[in-house]
């Protein structure tokens, strides 16, 4: 008989949920079999002094770390691993990809619960039906109770049993109404198994609206490559049927029984564009969002890892979650900027969703009214396929859109003569206008008349912004806020006057200049409580409001079909900024707007409040559309060899002390000329842009290259030497690879 070889037990490389570059050693403790240690498991840790959740990235013979003794685990948290090798690929790519540590990508691909070690178990979520005598019911018997009425009627138009998210995405405050319901013996728990019901049915539910030839093409070009990676760049102005067009490619591949995911930016993601999904298809649907509980996340992620949920509706940070049977991604918006996480992990998630769509050999779509530069260039150079739809879908014609000079106009609070009087016609009509300012709160200063003192936040380099209604002074970049002032701090005056335009200070003049005209203002401000934007919308969509006024909230995604004249008040901001970033932002910002103006039957029009009306971004997106524009920012981009012609990566520094971020950034600096081997420029280290922050000084270095792989290299040789630059205890440093702004 052969001799036993005595072998040692392997040893755990753990990836551990902390801001370091390396992973951490681990002994398998002996009540644990080895055998069913496989990458991905969640493990419960001890670490410092602390327990953490760590993710199993290897077994190996030896640990690197001599001298040492290796603790042991202190358990093993899922009996098989919640992602699949595919999964871990993609996160092992974005950690060398965005030099990040691995420990924390791997984090972010988890739901809270999961992360902070939770069992992963799926909770059927409670699902509510009418009952037999609530399909008798005459709903014209809740006259008296419209609540109950509405709720009874949203049951009526789903055949099937609706789940508490569903019936919060129709009917806000819907508890107390059901409950009456459900008293009254209308309304009952289902308690039939819904997986069952939902495989009998054909995934979708009644007849689709019949395509334009240009969303026909679009639909049969990305379906005859449905087995295969590929990207489409879906190119289509706002109503175009872009959503149409997600959704007929959708039906196909939930036919063949795939899942699919659909990322959207934030604040697109409404009940409005849920209900469409839940209303054309008879899968389960989950959703995931920055406004749902973390229960209601964590149990979204599971039922698509389990394979129950067939279509994903999710945000950024959906992107990651496990899709066994994924067969499809769609990133609608995708040159909108809240798809870029701006800390901790910095990864572009347009980007991740290609390069996963990639590794899982399926086709990725990526749709907008105004693409990113970034796409179209790509598409220019044959890598993307690009799909248009020109016209708006059904009947609505395009706005007729013109710039209105206001240099020696005089304003009354932001709003010239001219535009005064093409409101007061259309409200006349009886019909709805958007005016669109892109600066929340009374006023962006206030300035004494007598010497000159600005209102100034003591943390930051930037000025105090008015909020009038409540009495304050706050600062937008660090949230400091104060009372506000009523007499000069330098020379103790009383001449303080407010300078400039938010949309404060435009919603009080309205009433004045439009009297018995309702007026709905949506920012940040207005719409902080839960609910409240929704209620807004539908006040908005049941013509109770007959002047929108907002911020960039209203640029994105909502349908007003009432609204036929638009007018951007003051259209220049942004056009003279030192971020080459910020005029494909702008241009994106006012096509975005452009396309809220006369959506169903009625025209629109839009005017854009100018001083600067020979502005070659303007002329040129006036006469040759979004288009022409990308066009012409290209060659220049080209010309200056900026991106996407070449490739950035951006350290930021920040301290407390003003000088320490400069002369990190120098050791930086120094670094990366000794780790250089090829031409990758390294600009700076300069102050940033806002250069105080949050009480923080802030200092950056930029480097560039033509190469992506160059550039890639030298960061790969050198982050591990970076760790090592002796630094004070409050430095942060971080890197952001393709930086989508340089702030
Ligand atoms: P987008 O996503 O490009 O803004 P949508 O898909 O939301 O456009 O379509 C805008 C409106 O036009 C919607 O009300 C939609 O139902 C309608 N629509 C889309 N395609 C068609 C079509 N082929 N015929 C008629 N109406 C359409
Ligand atoms: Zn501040
Ligand atoms: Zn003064």
């Amino acid at each position: 008989m052969a001799k036993l070889q005595e072998k040692a037990a392997p040893i755990l490389r753990v990836a551990v949920d902390v801001p370091l570059y390396r992973l951490f050693d681990y002994e398998i403790p002996e009540t644990i079999a080895a055998e069913r240690l496989k990458p991905g498991l969640r493990l419960s840790v001890p670490f410092g002094r602390a327990q953490k959740t760590g993710y199993l990235v290897s077994l190996e013979e030896r640990s690197e770390v001599s001298g040492v003794r290796l603790k042991p685990i202190d358990g093993v948290l899922d009996r098989e691993p919640l992602l699949s090798p595919g999964d871990l690929r993609l996160l092992h790519w974005a950690a060398r990809y965005y030099h990040h540590p691995l420990g924390e990508v791997f984090a972010s691909a988890f739901p809270s619960g999961l992360r902070q070690g939770r069992t992963a178990v799926l909770e059927r979520p409670v699902r509510y039906m009418l009952s037999a005598k609530g399909r008798e019911f005459e709903s014209e018997l809740l006259q008296r109770a419209p609540k109950q009425k509405l709720l009874l009627e949203v049951f009526r138009q789903c055949p099937d049993a609706l789940s508490e998210a569903e019936l919060a995405a129709s009917v806000d405050n819907w508890r107390p109404a059901l409950k009456q319901l459900a008293a009254k013996g209308l309304v009952k728990f289902d308690d039939s198994a819904i997986s069952a019901a939902v495989a009998e049915t054909p995934p979708v539910k009644g007849n689709p609206i019949v395509c334009n030839p240009e969303q026909t093409a679009a639909v049969a070009e990305v379906c005859a490559g449905l087995d295969r990676f590929g990207v489409f760049l879906l190119e289509g102005v706002t109503g175009s049927g872009k959503t149409e067009v997600y959704m007929q490619i959708i039906g196909k591949v939930l036919e063949r029984g795939l899942q699919v995911l659909v990322l959207l930016p934030e604040i697109t993601l409404t009940p409005q564009l849920e209900n469409r999904f839940r209303q054309r298809f008879a899968v389960d649907i989950e959703v995931s969002h920055s406004k749902l509980t973390d229960a209601q996340r964590q149990n979204a992620w599971l039922s698509m890892q389990q394979g129950a949920g067939a279509i994903l509706l999710g945000t950024r940070s959906a992107l990651f979650t496990p899709l066994p049977r994924l067969g499809l991604i769609i990133l609608d918006e995708e040159h909108d900027a809240s798809f870029k996480q701006q800390e901790g992990f910095r990864f572009s998630a347009r980007d991740v969703a290609v390069v996963r769509a990639k590794l899982a050999n399926v086709p990725v779509l990526l749709g907008s009214a105004t693409p990113s530069l970034e796409s179209l260039y790509n598409a220019q150079a044959g890598r993307y396929r690009l799909l248009q739809l020109p016209n708006r879908a059904g009947n609505a014609a395009a706005p007729a859109v013109r710039l209105l000079d206001i240099r020696n106009k005089s304003l009354h609070e932001g709003i010239s003569e001219p535009l005064f009087a093409e409101i007061r016609q259309t409200l006349e009509k009886g019909e709805q206008v958007l005016l669109f300012l892109n600066r929340r709160g009374f006023a962006p200063r206030l300035i004494c008349h007598d010497c000159g003192w600005v209102a100034r936040c003591t943390h930051c380099d930037a000025n105090l912004v008015i909020h009038f209604r409540e009495q304050k002074l706050r600062c937008h970049h660090c949230d400091a806020e104060q009372p506000l002032v009523k007499s000069c701090l330098s020379c103790t005056g009383s001449s303080l006057r407010p300078l400039g335009l938010g949309t404060e200070r435009v919603e009080q003049i309205l009433p004045e200049l439009f009297p018995d005209k309702a007026v709905v203002r949506l920012d940040r401000d207005t719409t902080q409580r839960k609910g409240s934007l929704e209620n807004y919308l539908r006040q908005i969509n049941e013509g109770r409001a007959d002047i929108i006024l907002g911020t960039q909230m209203l640029a994105k995604g909502h349908h007003f079909p009432n609204v036929t004249l638009v007018a951007i008040l003051d259209t220049d901001s942004g056009l003279y900024s030192i971020d080459f970033h910020a005029a494909e932002k702008l241009a994106q910002m006012i096509v975005q707007v452009i396309g809220r103006a006369g959506r169903a039957d009625k025209p629109g029009s839009v005017i854009l409040q100018t001083r600067h009306p020979e502005h070659p971004l303007l002329t040129t997106l006036i006469r040759e559309g979004y288009n022409g524009f990308a066009r012409q920012a290209l060659a220049e981009r080209n010309a200056a060899a900026l991106p996407p012609f070449s490739h950035q990566a951006l350290f930021r520094v920040q301290a407390g002390d003003p000088f320490k971020p400069k002369a990190f950034l120098e050791a930086v600096k120094n670094l990366a000329a000794a780790k250089q081997t090829g031409g990758t420029l390294v600009l700076g280290p300069v102050a940033a842009p806002m250069a105080k922050r949050a009480g923080s000084y802030r200092y950056q270095l930029l480097l560039q290259d033509a190469n992506r792989q160059a550039l890639q290299q030298l960061l790969d040789r050198l982050l591990p030497e970076i760790d090592k630059i002796k630094k004070e205890k409050n430095l942060r440093w971080s890197l952001d690879v393709d930086p989508v702004d340089l702030y």
